[in-house]
């Protein structure tokens, strides 16, 4: 029998097949104040209504690496913000003006972005892991009239600033501020408190979010204001977000899932969100979830799979009782690793896809589905999502295609920053937006991610998703994590290779490799097994944690290795 995991109850969205029928994006308006006479921003949704109605309520617990707590109430942070606002207005940054934002996860950070937002601006965060080259991109490209950063950052980019024309004004966090910048702790001052957001329309954009670059040089995707009604039903639907609800969203606001599902989404609700600025280590991390008793937490595989390298006994030395809701995103979730979120975290995790073009969740597992390890889910309500092939037809259950959706959905985006060409082609077949990834659906509509177009195998004269490879080698005891490609093949045109990082205390060895061979060979089709394995160190990853294939298989190729910018250390 096929593996599911029943619901354990329905959550905030009660009957899947009943609200998808019914739904309708103006259902949501209600929940907003600008539906009531107020101002259309998102910054004036997230956080100043809550300054007003639940003002005590902490909007933030933001976590230094040190483990000290900086927490702001929402009236704090709505004051706060509108300083900043007020203030940025006065140094003459004016409406529809980018303002990039390059900080560790520190509260400014969070000010920082609802103020530029709030003015009526474009915000811009990227993660402060950034390189210089990669700042420098986005510079260039974005084109900012401001940058609020720190003494350190600035002084890691401080060659880059002087060579990008016009030169951006900078704004610095922080004690020691450098010459010829302005201290952050200036522009507030100079601010009111007072200030109202700026009333925008629903197109306007708020927000330039550059794509994690798995694919080549990253895209600055423009997405607007009226993405509050769907990030609205990502916090209340996909994360399944309660009053009073203590919320963890793993991602670094750099990237759309810490804005729109970090941020936004989960302030609409007035949740309390956590913030940790350290970098990943699974301890910390379950003593976050512990010390902050957090609900509802949102990570990613990548995530997942490291705390999983970590063993699976750490976890009972932390109570993590409160925790209802765990949600994944931004990769494939290995059924594997959707098994150990039951045996060893005693909780369904939820997979989601989306991408920073759709700037909120689009397919998601629900509370009240039964989860099909292994797939992302079905279409959230409001977005009609479909498997088609190259004219647009639809394809018929269990047949393999691109994955598209109906244009049209709140969040989608707005445009590609300085690149209109880039846009279009997404909508390169008509009615249809082409989302770059391969899938197919089952028949009761639940969709299963095979890869990216570029990365599907071609073997043998049949077409193999690195997916279900990856997932079947990692079950293999030894086996923490693996990337798999097509290697140029005279005979077979591509073979399977495989890139292993091995659990601690497994060492490389010939046997080894017979062994993970045999293992999988047996559960995958007689085409898929990896014929070549390699055992390394570490996978080549972007940024913001994904396996760069593209990377490995230009290697393989002997090719120019692309963009690297996005490249980790
Ligand atoms: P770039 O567009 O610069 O190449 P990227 O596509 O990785 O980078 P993002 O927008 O951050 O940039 O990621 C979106 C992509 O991540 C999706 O197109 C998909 O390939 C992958 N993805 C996101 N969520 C899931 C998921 N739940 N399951 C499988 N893949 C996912
Ligand atoms: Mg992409």
């Amino acid at each position: 029998m096929e593996e599911v995991l029943p619901p354990i109850d329905p959550g905030n969205l009660r009957d899947y097949h009943d609200i998808y029928g019914a739904f309708n994006w103006s259902m949501l308006e209600r929940e907003f104040d600008w539906s009531k006479g107020g101002i259309y921003n998102v910054a004036a949704e997230a956080v100043d209504r809550h300054g007003r109605d639940r003002s005590d309520r902490v909007a933030i617990h933001s976590v230094r690496a040190n483990g000290e707590v900086r927490s702001l109430t929402f009236r704090e942070m709505s004051r706060f913000s509108s300083q900043f606002a007020d203030g940025l207005l006065r140094m003459g940054i004016s409406r529809g003006d980018r303002v990039f934002v390059y900080l560790d996860r520190r509260s400014e950070l969070f000010v920082s972005i609802i103020g530029i937002v709030k003015m009526g601006g474009i915000a811009c965060p990227f993660f402060s892991a950034l390189g210089p080259e990669a700042v420098k991109d986005r510079l260039q490209d974005g084109t900012p009239a401001a940058v609020v950063t720190s003494p350190y950052l600035q002084e890691r980019i401080s060659t880059v600033l002087k060579e990008v024309t016009p030169s951006p004004r900078v704004i610095c966090v922080g004690e020691d501020v450098p010459q010829g910048a302005v201290p952050y702790s200036k522009v507030l001052a100079s601010g009111s408190p007072e200030m109202k957001a700026a009333d925008m329309r629903p197109d306007d954009p708020y927000i330039i979010h550059y794509t994690s670059g798995s694919t080549g040089k990253p895209k600055g995707i423009v997405l607007p204001h009226r993405a509050m009604l769907q990030q609205f039903s990502g916090a209340k639907y996909v994360a399944d977000l309660r009053e009073d609800d203590v919320y963890w969203c793993t991602a670094d606001p750099g990237w759309v899932t810490g804005t729109s599902m970090g941020m936004f989404g989960p302030w609409y609700l007035g949740s309390t969100i956590i913030s940790y600025e350290g970098r990943f280590d699974a301890r910390a991390w379950y003593s976050l979830m512990d010390r902050f008793k957090v609900n509802v937490w949102f990570t990613a595989p990548t995530a997942l799979r490291m705390l999983m390298k970590a063993g699976d006994t750490l976890v009972k030395e932390f109570d993590l009782s409160a925790l209802r809701q765990v949600c994944s995103a931004g990769e494939p979730l290995n059924p594997h690793v959707v098994r150990w979120g039951m045996d060893v975290l005693g909780k369904r995790i939820h997979d989601n896809w989306w991408q920073t073009e759709t700037g909120a969740p689009c397919i998601s597992n629900f509370r009240c589905m039964d989860i099909r390890p292994g797939s992302m889910g079905r279409p959230v309500p409001g977005v009609v999502a479909k498997v088609v092939d190259g004219n647009g037809t639809e394809l018929p259950s269990g047949k393999e295609g691109f994955l598209a959706l109906r244009p049209g959905w709140p969040s989608m985006m707005v445009g590609i920053w300085g690149s209109e060409d880039r846009y279009r082609e997404y909508f390169r077949i008509p009615g249809w937006y082409v989302s770059g990834d391969q899938a197919y659906m089952d028949s009761d509509g639940y969709i299963w991610f095979l890869g990216r177009a570029d990365d599907v195998i071609k073997t043998s004269g049949e077409r193999l998703g690195p997916f279900e490879v990856e997932s079947a080698l990692i079950e293999h005891p030894a086996v923490a994590e693996s990337a798999v490609v097509g290697k140029p093949d005279e005979l077979r045109g591509e073979i399977v290779k495989a890139f292993i990082v091995l659990r601690p205390g497994n060492e490389p060895s010939e046997r080894l490799r017979e062994d993970i061979t045999n293992f999988v060979r047996v559960r995958l089709a007689y085409y898929a097994y990896p014929r070549e394995i390699e055992f390394v160190e570490a996978l080549p990853k972007t940024r913001s944690g994904k396996i760069m294939r593209r990377v490995l298989k230009a290697k393989e190729g002997g090719q120019e290795l692309g963009d690297l910018s996005m490249l980790e250390d």
